[in-house]
């Protein structure tokens, strides 16, 4: 088993499904971060078999939006003083703004670069989201 230090002050970015921790440390741009960050891939997890992690050694913001879109397992640990000081299960957010585009091409959002579209989830258990300038249907695709 591959062991790696605790982090005394920071954030532990937990229960990512195998595969997707990569997409996630793009998405959050974490390669830019000036603090020290760990992606593990495929540790063993009782609950999902295998699981990503990404340990930031610093308290940074993180979009848990995107985390939500992306994979509703993920738990976020905030720690301190070496323990868990909250934890943060994420979930599908109910409006998102700025993540992704519009896919109609006719929509203003896509032709004038100062209108940013705002999404509003469709609850019909798909991941789609209604544009708040033209009503088209947008699903969120990884
Ligand atoms: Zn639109």
């Amino acid at each position: 088993m591959l062991k790696v230090t605790g982090i005394a002050k920071g954030i532990v970015i937990d229960h990512i499904t195998a595969g997707k921790g990569l997409k996630i440390f793009q998405k959050l741009n974490l390669d830019k971060l000036p603090s020290p960050v760990v992606l593990l891939m495929n540790v063993s997890s009782e609950r999902l078999g295998k699981k990503d992690i990404i340990k930031v050694q610093d308290h940074i913001d993180i979009d848990l939006a995107i985390l939500g879109l992306i994979d509703q397992n993920i738990t976020v640990n905030i720690i301190e003083n070496e323990g868990i000081k909250e934890k943060i299960a994420v979930s599908i957010p109910q409006r998102v703004k700025g993540l992704f585009q519009c896919k109609n091409p006719r929509c203003i959002t896509c032709e004038d670069q100062y209108a940013e579209a705002e999404f509003t989830l469709v609850p019909n258990g798909k991941i789609q989201y209604r544009c708040s300038y033209c009503e088209e249907l947008t699903e969120y695709k990884l």
